[in-house]
């Protein structure tokens, strides 16, 4: 039987159009916890409590969401790329990736050198911050300051004063719109799907690899454990995320590349 990794790069290299999917297990080699693995975040934090409706509705709502946000952000801003990420860039150079559809919010792909137009945020991106009421934009990390400081509630400059939110999407929040509509032309688009770190559980994200296949596509799930989609897989690899994507890419690259 084929090599799994050899088997992948096989796919890459006969694909018109390979998109990557990618959750929070993308990550977890950066340090960045995922939500669903033990000792994950929500072994820590209900997140029945952190939804857009309690941070909308009510000061105490906000006030808890900073505690939670003043924690987590420090995580995020440490962490750097690993090689799952550099594979990534290394096929999208190579001109074998389309693009990456990602449900992180950890700007990890575009750290790594993948350009902004090619990372499809579902869930946005905990970097940047916005006011509800002037739309003016704030960067996380002034944020950070202001709670490190003591302020427990930012709010807009002054006459403004709104809602300070950070670009992420929360529980009961629609996804983007745009992203969405985008993420899923190009999942359509897609002849070979591989989805990376994700339980696929959260909706409608995890529609994603279903527009996919249905579209005809090849799907290709690398995760740690079992997911609810592995039964539409052409191919399951349970395996750390950085060390297949690392030897997919390293496979690639020995063919020349796509003009
Ligand atoms: P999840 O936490 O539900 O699942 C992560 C999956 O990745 C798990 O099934 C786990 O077994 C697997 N995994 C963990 N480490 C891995 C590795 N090194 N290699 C391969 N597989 C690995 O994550 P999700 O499906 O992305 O959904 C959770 C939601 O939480 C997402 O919507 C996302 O927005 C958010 N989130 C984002 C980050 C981030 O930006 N880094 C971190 C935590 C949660």
């Amino acid at each position: 039987m084929i090599d799994p990794v050899a088997q992948i790069a096989d796919w890459v290299l006969s694909a018109r159009r390979t998109v990557v999917f990618t959750g929070a297990g993308m990550s977890t080699e950066s340090g960045i916890p995922d939500f669903r693995s033990p000792g994950g975040v929500w072994d820590r934090f209900d997140p029945s409590e952190f939804t857009f409706q309690n941070f909308v509705g009510s000061e105490s709502g906000r006030r808890r969401y900073w505690q939670l946000g003043r924690a987590v952000y420090p995580v995020i801003r440490s962490a750097e790329p690993n090689p799952g990420h550099q594979a990534l860039l290394t096929l999208w150079r190579l001109g074998r990736l389309d693009c990456v559809i990602t449900q992180n919010i950890d700007n990890l792909h575009q750290r790594a050198g993948l350009p902004d137009d090619r990372v499809i945020e579902l869930h946005g991106n905990a970097t940047r911050a916005r006011c509800l009421r002037c739309e003016r934009p704030y960067d996380r990390a002034e944020i950070q300051e202001w709670l490190d400081a003591g302020v427990e509630v930012p709010g807009c400059a002054l006459p403004c004063g709104g809602i300070i939110k950070p670009r992420t999407v929360m529980f009961g929040e629609a996804m983007p719109p745009a992203e969405t509509e985008e993420a899923q032309r190009r999942a359509r688009a897609a002849d070979l799907f591989i989805v990376v770190g994700s339980s696929l559980v959260v909706y409608p994200a995890a529609s994603m690899p279903v527009h996919a296949k249905r579209a005809g596509a090849r799907l290709v799930i690398v995760n740690r454990t079992p997911t609810p989609q592995d039964d539409k897989a052409d191919l399951i690899v349970a395996d750390g995320a950085a060390a297949v994507l690392s030897s997919v890419a390293a496979l690639v690259a020995q063919r020349p590349a796509v003009t």
